[in-house]
């Protein structure tokens, strides 16, 4: 990878040291001129006339998006944002009282809020499967627990509060075995490193554009198993989803379709395609090599400094790094980073709820590097972060 050209494609590289990919990844020109330019087209054609023109190109985001994560392209269905993604997924399943839903304490805030709607609203239940030593789900757990009451696992592959990379491909081995269906949330591992749904066994897949993936805020996709859709009743419906049989019923689209809606920003869509495009040119197993060893490289060296501890859990961790610094409180370490230009985000106790219960950690500066982040840069960081803990 030349990162030197990587950086000089990226505007806000010139101007910050951008460690808040977990947050939102910098887009290259490449994909902020793609989206002008869309912008521009339907400025000057019309919006329907726009979309018209440039329809292959739309259609060919399903194939990229389906080539980044090893599923077909009518498996795919475009979203503004995850949780959308994500809600369309778990909310067209079924459940009845007594039913249990098993997730992990990493699972995300919005994720275990529809969890806990779901289990008023339907008797269900939710079972939190413990961690392991290393902090990770508990794999010989989650197989002891798993029963006849069992209707999904849902479990967040990398936490939006810290480095911990979950063991999905294990935790896809015991679903696939229980007939159990698994819902992965892979929106901090999707562009960060390789996410293969064949590999990981998983039946529903979501994500998000603006991480690491680079794309624009308000993009995400949601991956469904073919076979996994005759059990799933879709809790909307859309002239996108479905088509009137001209009597008094309506039959679903093929595929993954059946949850989309049919309007949506082409300018987005097209960024979000830019973005993919990139990522499988780059390749996602050079990005996954690089951005976990730049983690690494700024993990090791926090845990060094003394005042300073790192949170992030897990055997394998990935390119998110979380800390505190002793005696100073972390949204003023957030500050004073800001003030050297250096974006950081904090975690929230409320967006991982079991892990809050849990740990009782948060918040934490988060850093997250990505690819095009240098060694320089997390040095620098490093050595802020040291000046503060001396002074604290
Ligand atoms: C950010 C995040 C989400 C939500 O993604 P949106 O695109 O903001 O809806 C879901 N899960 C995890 C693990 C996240 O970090």
């Amino acid at each position: 990878m030349d990162i030197e050209a990587l950086r000089q494609d990226t505007p806000g590289c010139l101007n910050r040291v951008h460690l808040n990919n977990a947050g939102a990844g910098l887009l290259s020109r490449r994909t902020l001129h793609t989206m002008t330019a869309h912008l521009e087209l339907e400025a000057s054609i019309g919006g329907y006339e726009a979309a018209k023109q440039e329809r292959s190109r739309i259609d060919a985001t399903y194939e990229h998006i389906a080539e980044l994560i090893g599923g077909r392209a009518d498996e795919v269905a475009l979203f503004d944002n995850s949780t959308h993604a994500w809600n369309a997924a778990f909310y067209s399943l079924t459940f009845q009282p007594g039913d249990r839903i098993l997730t992990g304490r990493a699972e995300y805030g919005s994720n275990v809020l529809a969890y806990l709607q779901t289990a008023q609203r339907t008797g269900a239940e939710i079972v939190v499967v413990p961690d392991d030593a290393p902090g990770q789900t508990d794999t010989a757990a989650l197989a002891d627990l798993i029963d006849e009451r069992t209707r999904l696992i849902g479990i967040s592959h990398v936490p939006t509060s810290g480095g911990l990379v979950n063991p999905a491909e294990e935790i896809g081995r015991i679903t696939r075995g229980a007939g159990v269906p698994f819902l992965l949330d892979a929106t901090q591992s999707i562009g960060q490193f390789p996410v293969d749904v064949e590999a990981l066994g998983c039946d529903m897949v979501t994500a998000t554009g603006r991480k690491f993936l680079r794309g624009p805020r308000g993009t995400g996709f949601l991956w469904v198993r073919t076979q996994m859709l005759e059990h799933l009743d879709p809790f909307v419906n859309d002239i996108e989803a479905a088509t009137w049989d001209g009597a008094n019923g309506f039959i679903w689209h093929q595929g993954a379709r059946r949850f989309a809606s049919w309007e949506m920003s082409y300018a987005n869509v097209l960024g979000l395609d830019a973005a993919v495009v990139q990522a499988l040119e780059l390749g996602m197993d050079r990005i996954g090599r690089r951005s976990i060893a730049l983690g690494t490289h700024l993990r090791d060296r926090l845990d060094a400094l003394p005042g300073v501890t790192t949170y992030d859990l897990g055997r394998d961790r990935c390119a998110i790094v979380t800390a505190k610094v002793e005696g100073l409180d972390t949204h003023d370490l957030a500050a004073v980073l800001a003030r050297h230009d250096i974006n950081v985000s904090t975690t929230v106790a409320e967006h991982t709820q079991f892990d809050t219960l849990h740990r009782g950690v948060h918040p934490l500066v988060r850093l997250s590097p990505h690819y095009y982040n240098t060694e320089a840069e997390l040095d620098r960081t490093v050595e802020v972060i040291a000046e503060a803990a001396r002074t604290a």
